[in-house]
């Protein structure tokens, strides 16, 4: 096996060496404040094909294209009036649906007539973005794995498929991104809850947002792939409990997973919390970095405690509800 070369650095002559390969039609894996992106070129279909190639993902599955700015988002995607009230929220952890412009290659869109667009705030994505122009990132794991949040984890799981990483350090807020469709005017849909809330949302628009329940079969285009029930998921079979209960301990090797630090942890498994005190926002920043950490460990189970269902609590939940999906 051929030695992969060192992780990239943020120094301007690095960044020119990924902004160089991802013009060449080559992928690199970035960091974004949400989780580590796979990234290559929007506009080319070969570039694009290599990264559902690196994470063994179903091409019914479209990705999210990133863009510096909205005039790059009007170059691929037919912008919305309602997009000025956003603004406050943008740069950052909101991708928005909208209708897509021709030029958009079917392997994103996964043949849909929308397109899922996103303006990242990580300094490093922007860097690269003003460089190369729009970059379709889904998340540098293997198709229905855990998020990287680090850049040790893309290594870990992608090795060889994926050379060259940018390593920016930890992700700020460790979840993926909101997903918001504003494709159909007059109607503001969330499709994935992320470190963007609804409420957040809804007092920016003005308006109401439907929150849309959704688990297609995966043999379908997807409306949001990452709504498949069973996604972001560690191999150790995870069973979850309410907040604050008492959870039941199988008698197996188990860990539990805790949302803060308690005074006497449940008996009969090894104790890990997400947050000292319970905060939701570093909760969610711990979570896929300690999943992967269980799952290395060799843990017959995972006995994990959700959130409380408000703020970033609910995308928290909304993660640990399809990792733990059978
Ligand atoms: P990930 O694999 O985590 O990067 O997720 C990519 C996400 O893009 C999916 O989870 C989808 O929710 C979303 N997505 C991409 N294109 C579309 C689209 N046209 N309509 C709705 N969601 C989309
Ligand atoms: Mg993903």
């Amino acid at each position: 096996m051929a030695e992969l070369p060192p992780l990239l650095t943020a120094s301007p002559s690095d960044l020119s060496r990924a902004a160089e390969l991802l013009r060449a039609g080559e992928i690199v894996a970035l960091p974004t404040e949400t989780v580590y992106g796979l990234a290559a070129d929007a506009l080319n279909p070969a570039a694009l094909a290599k990264v559902f190639a690196a994470k063994g993902r179903p091409l019914v599955d479209p990705l999210i294209v990133h863009v510096a700015d909205l005039a790059q988002l009007a170059t691929i995607a037919q912008p919305d009036p309602r997009l000025a009230a956003l603004a406050p929220l943008w740069p950052g952890p909101l991708t928005v649906v909208l209708p897509r412009l021709p030029v958009v290659p079917d392997l994103v869109t996964a043949g849909l007539d929308t397109v899922a667009v996103r303006i990242p705030s990580h300094r490093i994505f922007r860097e690269v973005l003003s460089r190369v122009g729009p970059l379709a990132a889904p998340s540098a794991n293997p198709f229905g794995y855990v998020s990287p949040t680090l850049a040790s984890h893309v290594r870990d799981s992608l090795g060889e498929r994926c050379p060259w990483i940018v390593d920016g350090g930890p992700c700020a807020h460790g979840v993926e991104s909101t997903i918001l469709d504003l494709s159909r005017s007059g109607v503001a849909r969330l499709l994935r809850p992320g470190p963007v809330t609804r409420e957040s949302l809804e007092s920016a628009l003005g308006a109401p947002v439907e929150t849309v329940v959704h688990s297609a079969p995966s043999s379908q285009a997807q409306l949001a792939p990452g709504m498949l029930e069973r996604h972001y998921s560690p191999r150790t079979p995870i069973r979850l409990f309410a907040r604050g209960a008492e959870p039941d301990i199988p008698p197996a090797h188990a860990a539990v997973l805790l949302q803060s630090r308690r005074a006497a942890p449940p008996a009969g498994a090894e104790p890990f919390h997400l947050s000292e005190s319970g905060d939701p926002a570093e909760a969610a920043r711990a979570l896929f970095a300690l999943l992967r950490k269980l799952d290395r460990r060799g843990y017959e189970v995972i006995v994990a405690e959700l959130a409380d269902e408000s703020g970033v609590g609910v995308a928290l939940n909304d993660r640990l509800r399809r990792a733990a999906a059978r």
